[in-house]
Parts: C-alpha cells; structure tokens; sequence
C-alpha cells in the first residue's frame, strides 16, 4: 500500500540518521504507580539503567505528575531523558493512545488537557464495578482503588489486578478476555480526548506526538488510513514501530507505513510491571536502520545528565 512518495533518499534523512546512530537503545514508553504500573518512577530508572537503556521516557497514561521525579531520578542514573505520556483518544469509536515526547511538563495547557482526560474515570470505574456485581463479583471498586497508585488514574489495570489476585482470573490477560473489554461485563463505554486535541496540547508545549503500538487497534485499512493522515494533519509526527505490544511481523509492517508517511519511528517497551509484562525495559529489537528515530528530531529537548 504505497499511499506517498517515497522519500528514503532525501539528503536531510541521512544527516539525521547520522547524528543519532550512537543511542540505539532508547526506551520512550513505560508505565510507573503515577498511572498503572507498579514500580516508582526511581525504581524505574534505576530499572532502565541497569537494563542499558541509553534514552528514557516516563509516560503514565494521561498524567504527567511524575515527570519531575523521573527526570531527576534519571539524571542522577546519569541517564539522559525526554518527558513523556500517553495520553487516551477516541477514534473511529475505538481508544486510541497518542505518546508524547519531549514536551515541556510544566505548560500549562498541557497539564489541563490531561486533568480534563483523567475526568471521567471515578464514574467509569463505578459503572464497570457495577457491571462486574451483575455477574457475581462484588466490591470491585473498593478492591480495585487498594491497588492505585493514583486515585485520578484508576484504570482497568487495577481491577484486573485485584481480579486476579481475588482468584476470579489466572491472569491479566484472562481478566481483560473475559471481563474488561468490549462486550464483557466490565466493559464501559467511554469517551477520552480528541485526536487533534491531544496533538495539539503535546505540540504546543514543544514536544512531538507519536502514535502508540498501532498494530493493537485491529482498524480496517481504511479507517487507519484515516487515523494517520488526521493524525498528520494536525502536525502529528512520528508512529511506534518497535514495541513490546507489536511482534516482529507487526514491527515489520510498521517500519513499511512510517517510511510510507515519512513519519519518525519510536521504540519502547511499554514495561508496566516486572509480574506483568513480557518485554522488560530497553529490551527490545534495534529500530530498523531504514527509519529516522524519533529522538533525532528531539535532541534540544533531550535532558542531559
Ligand atoms: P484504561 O486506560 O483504564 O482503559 O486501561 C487500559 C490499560 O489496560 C492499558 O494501558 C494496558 O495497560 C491495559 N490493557 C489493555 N488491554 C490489555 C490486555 N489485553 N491485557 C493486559 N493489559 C491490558
Ligand atoms: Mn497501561
Ligand atoms: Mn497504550
Ligand atoms: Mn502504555
């Protein structure tokens, strides 16, 4: 599906490639209890050190409040660092999450947008809860609020993770089979931010936005189409293509539609917790040599130590 021109050979792509060849093993997406991971934003850094992550990123889902630890954690780590989150969207009826990069977390209208995300969640995790008691499993509000790090955050994460620790489910992943997603008793319909919107706070505070793992939206060619070039349209840059949430066919795919788009390419572990997740931080496949990484468009934003 060749939808643009080809723009590999372009002189400016290969100064661009040649300034960034020394890090390669930048982490740009990871999770602490700031959003619905389990570790500290510290214990992630040391996590990302120890690992021989050369770049690192914090990005809690539609919350910023722990990008000041994690940049100094990082610095003492003598770990370079870019700020970072993750923030919902509705698209197309489906969620769609947006990574920032390199943004300034203190801009105001930033900080606004990603409060007025977080809004709704308190409703929502009433009405899943109310969902799971119909089918037999009480107090999953009070269970699932034990494990939040945040209040503002609580998140499907945490009712998986008392499901599963209740004995209702073996896993997370069995808990979101069978409970949290569409169709399923837990499931609750909800509308998060708008794509443009979301662009556009990241972009006016400096940073590039990037869209997450998109190989998980399972969009008819169409609809994803439709979802880059609104995305583009509203000075979205750049796409993840090496994720722990893609496989290699995925990883593959998408280094064939950043090159379509002339998009920048991301890599990051999506690392949520050292029970949970399959792809610890900073390991993970080399982006593909043929793609222009994100950070090399983010040097003057990158916070040395
Ligand atoms: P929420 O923002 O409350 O809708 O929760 C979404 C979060 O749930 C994601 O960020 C993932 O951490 C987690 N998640 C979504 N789908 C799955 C799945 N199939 N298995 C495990 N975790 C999942
Ligand atoms: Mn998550
Ligand atoms: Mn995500
Ligand atoms: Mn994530």
């Amino acid at each position: 599906m060749t939808l643009l021109p080809d723009r590999v050979a372009s002189p400016r792509r290969i100064d661009r490639v040649d300034l960034l060849t020394n890090v390669t093993n930048a982490d740009l997406h990871c999770h602490s209890r700031v959003s619905d991971g389990t570790l500290e934003p510290e214990a992630l850094a040391a996590r990302a050190k120890a690992n021989g992550v050369e770049l690192w990123a914090l990005t809690d889902h539609d919350e910023i409040g722990g990008q000041q630890r994690a940049l100094e954690a990082a610095l003492d780590q003598g770990l370079p660092y870019l700020t970072g989150a993750e923030v919902s969207v509705t698209f197309a009826a489906k969620v769609v999450h947006i990574v920032g990069l390199g943004f300034d977390h203190h801009d105001e209208a930033l900080k606004a947008g990603l409060k007025a995300t977080r809004g709704g969640r308190a409703a929502r995790a009433q009405e899943m809860s109310a969902g799971l008691a119909q089918v037999g499993i009480k107090g999953a509000y009070e269970g699932a609020l034990q494990y939040v790090g945040n209040p503002d955050l609580i998140s499907r994460t945490h009712f998986a993770r008392f499901l599963v620790d209740a004995g209702h489910c073996s896993d997370v992943s069995d808990v979101f089979r069978r409970y949290l997603t569409e169709g399923k008793p837990g499931f609750v319909e909800h509308r998060w931010a708008k794509l443009g919107d979301a662009v556009r706070w990241i972009t006016e505070a400096g940073g590039i936005a990037v869209i997450a793992h998109p190989a998980r939206y399972d969009f008819t060619p169409t609809i994803e189409y439709a979802l880059i070039t609104e995305f583009m349209a509203h000075g979205g840059r750049g796409i993840e293509v090496v994720t722990g949430s893609h496989t290699a066919a995925d990883a593959a795919r998408y280094t064939e539609t950043a090159l379509e788009f002339d998009l920048l390419a991301s890599r990051g572990s999506d690392f949520h917790s050292p029970d949970e997740s399959h792809t610890d931080l900073g390991r993970l496949d080399a982006l593909p040599g043929r793609l222009t990484p994100v950070w090399s468009a983010l040097e003057q934003r990158i916070h040395r130590p």
